[in-house]
């Protein structure tokens, strides 16, 4: 038999990943081995999915909702989604221009594929979450890094932003609150950009909002929708998995500028054909019911950034802003002497406890570790022990 010889696309060489994936193959591993394994790793909230959005799943089952559904989304899903826009965003927009995906990354690697090629340049947050710079490089495209640094509570300068932007850049991703560092852009710093970017009209911006209804202390999110002259080439990207403890069930949707909507629809066409019709159903359910559980989630994270902050702030070498939205802290731990990749590993493999070396969200992110927090406040206290036991 003769063995096979395959030789796959160049620009697959070029695409990352995301290696929350693998720290987390990596704790399971250590867990199959009868080690007990805390994971603060992982994106994801640690809450259930509420019980009336599952219930609505179920329904739309038995209900025999098992066929294809238009490649935007259903109907229905699309005008909760335009009314839950205006609910938290206070903007009116058309159903018609809401396109529903398998998830926030989804429309990531929607909206660079449309932009990205040889000779274009996309913006993108560094240190920030690993697929837009992923596949940014995988378009053939220059990934220009948005630089979010600790002084600035890992917000940026406006006129620093604008001063990347060349006749070559296409797209601008911003994302607040931010993964993997918990920052939040503060209003006046948007007003500068916005306000910038009519300057650069051949600049689109993919808003990445995902974690808009996570920000602490009353601080407000600001969403770029906000900004009128901005809504032709906006692309706000928002979705279920966070808010709704959904991030299983793949489902996302975004708000596409009318020009590109056809475009988005087409590839989705290509892509997946449709988001399962069940999970259509749940998202409907998430957005018209009640929003007790995304209240007390937020309450909950709330409760426990402040005891990771604190509890970070007393291990030697690691110093730690708080964060303003999303559920990650972001330390700093160049106090240790070792590096972020050194510092993850040594607090996995001695300490059991799972974290992202802060490299695997750019290279701006040495120095730092991302410790989620989405996990119990027993949990937490408990891996902090574990990591003051290293370093203290
Ligand atoms: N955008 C940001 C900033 C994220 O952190 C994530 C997930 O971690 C996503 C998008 C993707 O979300 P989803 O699981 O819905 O694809």
């Amino acid at each position: 038999m003769t063995k096979a010889k395959l030789q796959t696309a160049q620009n697959l060489t070029r695409l990352g990943t995301e290696s929350a994936f693998e720290v987390l193959a990596r704790a399971e591993a250590l867990k199959a081995e009868g080690h007990d394994v805390i994971n603060l790793g992982i994106g994801q909230p640690d809450f259930k999915t509420p019980g009336h959005i599952v219930e609505a799943a179920v329904k739309a089952l038995h209900d025999g909702h098992h066929g294809y559904t238009p490649a935007p989304g259903i109907t229905q899903l699309r005008e909760a989604v335009a009314a839950d826009i205006e609910r938290l965003r206070g903007v009116r927009v058309d159903p018609g221009n809401i396109v529903c995906v398998p998830g926030g990354k989804v429309t990531m690697f929607f909206a660079i594929m449309m932009f990205g090629e040889a000779g274009a340049e996309i913006m993108y947050p560094n240190p920030g979450f690993p697929i837009y710079e992923s596949v940014i490089n995988y378009s053939g495209a220059k990934a220009v890094p948005i630089p979010l640094v600790e002084e600035k509570n890992f917000s940026f300068d406006a006129e620093e932003v604008l001063s990347l932007i060349t006749p070559a850049t296409r797209l601008m991703i911003i994302n607040t609150p931010a993964n993997p560092t918990g920052g939040a852009v503060p209003r006046e710093e948007m007003d500068k950009l916005a306000a910038g970017l009519e300057a650069h009209p051949h600049v689109a911006i993919l808003s990445d909002e995902i974690y808009g209804q996570m920000t602490y202390d009353g601080l407000e999110h600001v969403s770029l929708l906000e900004y009128e002259h901005l809504r032709d080439r906006l692309i706000l990207l928002d979705g279920w998995s966070k808010t709704y403890a959904m991030t299983g069930w793949r489902l996302g949707y975004a708000l596409w500028p009318e020009s590109l909507v056809d475009m988005a629809t087409r590839l989705a066409i290509n892509c997946h054909s449709c988001v399962n019709a069940a999970t259509q159903f749940a998202g409907m359910a998430a957005l018209e019911g009640p929003q007790d559980s995304v209240h007390e989630m937020v309450r909950a994270f709330d409760e426990r950034r402040k005891i990771i902050v604190d509890e970070l702030n007393a291990i030697n070498g690691f110093s730690c802003v708080t964060p303003k939205g999303a559920f990650y802290a972001f330390p700093n731990i160049s106090g240790t002497g070792q590096s972020a990749r050194e510092v993850q590993d040594k607090l996995l493999t001695e300490a059991h406890v799972a974290t992202v070396a802060g490299t695997s969200f750019g290279h701006l992110g040495e120095n730092y570790v991302r410790f989620s927090y989405a996990n119990s406040v027993e949990n937490i206290r408990a891996a902090l022990t574990r990591v003051r036991k290293i370093y203290n």
